[in-house]
């Protein structure tokens, strides 16, 4: 097979939880054989039904019919181990996020598949380049970022490692388009281009809890501006326990002033939407985010705790920080080449992250504010909060001649 043609009809996914069973759909729905393999038998017979489930609801929902409800099923089938999938050209691993557990699957499928296959993990955050090392062919690895739910969400984050083949990076393409999705090729770095702006973003959002807004108010002022839902809906949807467990298990961070709210919630159980309660409280079966007082009284606690003189925070300062922490992160994206366009930002935000779609995505809307003034409004901030804020080399350059975003 020469290395422009690589076409994938064989695919392997490696685990079958949330993000396993989605990525499962995505392939089996574009024509793709799948062999799924988990290390815990139950959880693969779960995730089968549930596929199975979900394709009798698509029927029922008259989205397809029962005869491709069938194909797609027949599609997919268990494997009893690696070296029932040695055949296949393509394998995602989507297991937990812990560096060492990929490494030490990717090592093993190196050394059973064909050469010419590729390797793709679903990290949202981890080091390419460091689960490439594990193996003898750099080239062909590379990151598969898909978006909880992964068979409804649009878009799919292709990451680059540093030693990844075109090739590999034009077949990987090739299937985001055959499985309908919105791929954006991003460079190596903690988060890629989504979640790496997202930190800076959510990173506001709770500095300004500590300083005396709630949650409510953050998520009303950004799903004002047209945001699908404000940062604390978001994370009750994914789950606040998640980064959660991940700053027990990694052993730091959890003392920060900013995640002391979310800590005390996941203390209590109130992991988001999946537990009836998080930042918002959700009715038994229902998903409507209700406002609960205690949220806001233990918000007042943890920042009269921490020695904060609470003051009226207004919805222009939460949307000022909100979206110029976006901006600003994203433009450092540019100018590290992490990302190829200020475009391709735009997508990431537009499919991932619920940015208005009229608003055109955050390196649009920067330039339509003119990049001059953002540079202003940063620098104003800097001088108010700090060093964090300082404008990327990107904005003051575009500025300076006249420049947006997008004439780059
Ligand atoms: P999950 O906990 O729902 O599922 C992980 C699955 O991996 C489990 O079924 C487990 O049995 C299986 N597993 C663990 N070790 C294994 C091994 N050695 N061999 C085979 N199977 C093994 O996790 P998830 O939420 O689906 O996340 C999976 C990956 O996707 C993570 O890297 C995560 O960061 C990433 N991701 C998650 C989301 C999300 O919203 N959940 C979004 C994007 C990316």
């Amino acid at each position: 097979m020469s290395q422009t043609s690589f076409e994938i009809q064989q695919a392997a996914v490696i685990g079958a939880g949330t993000m396993g069973r989605g990525i499962v759909m995505c392939l089996a729905n574009a024509g793709v054989n799948v062999q799924w393999v988990d290390n815990n038998p139950q959880m693969l017979e779960q995730a089968l039904t549930t596929v199975a489930q979900t394709y009798a609801h698509n029927v029922r929902q008259g989205r397809i019919d029962q005869a491709e409800a069938d194909a797609r099923m027949a599609r997919v089938s268990a494997a009893a181990d690696y070296a029932a999938i040695r055949n296949v050209d393509l394998v995602i691993e989507a297991v937990y996020e812990n560096l060492e557990l990929k490494q030490k699957i990717f090592r093993e499928l190196d050394g059973l598949l064909k050469p010419e296959a590729l390797l793709a993990s679903n990290t949202s955050a981890l080091d390419i380049d460091a689960i490439a090392a594990a193996t003898r062919r750099p080239a062909q690895v590379l990151g598969l970022h898909f978006f909880s739910p992964a068979h409804i969400m649009k878009l799919l984050e292709i990451v680059r490692g540093a030693q990844t083949s075109p090739a590999a990076l034009e077949a990987a393409l090739a299937l985001g388009k055959r499985m309908g999705k919105v791929s954006v090729v991003s460079g190596n770095c903690h988060g890629f281009i989504g979640n790496r702006m997202l930190h800076p973003y959510v990173l506001e959002a709770r500095k300004m809890l500590l300083e005396g807004a709630y949650p409510q108010q953050v998520d009303a002022a950004l799903q004002g501006f047209g945001f699908a839902m404000g940062p604390f809906r978001m994370y009750d949807v994914v789950g606040i326990d998640l980064e959660w467990r991940a700053r027990q298990l990694a052993g730091k961070g959890q003392d920060a002033p900013e995640v002391q709210v979310d800590n005390r919630l996941c203390e209590m159980g109130r992991f988001g939407q999946k537990s009836g309660n998080g930042y918002y409280h959700y009715e038994p079966g229902s998903r409507q985010a209700e406002h609960d007082p205690e949220v806001d009284a233990l918000v007042l606690r943890v920042s009269e705790d921490l020695g904060f003189q609470r003051r009226d925070i207004g919805p222009e300062e939460i949307l000022e920080r909100c979206l110029l922490a976006l901006v600003n992160e994203g433009a450092k994206i540019l100018q590290e080449g992490i990302a190829g366009s200020a475009h391709d930002i735009d997508l990431v935000y537009l499919n991932g992250y619920g940015f208005p779609a009229e608003k055109g995505g955050p390196m649009a809307w920067a330039d339509q504010q003119g990049l001059a003034d953002i540079h202003q409004r940063l620098l104003a901030l800097e001088t108010r909060q700090g060093d964090q804020w300082k404008p990327a080399r990107l904005i003051g350059e575009l500025a300076a001649q006249g420049k947006g975003f997008a004439d780059r």
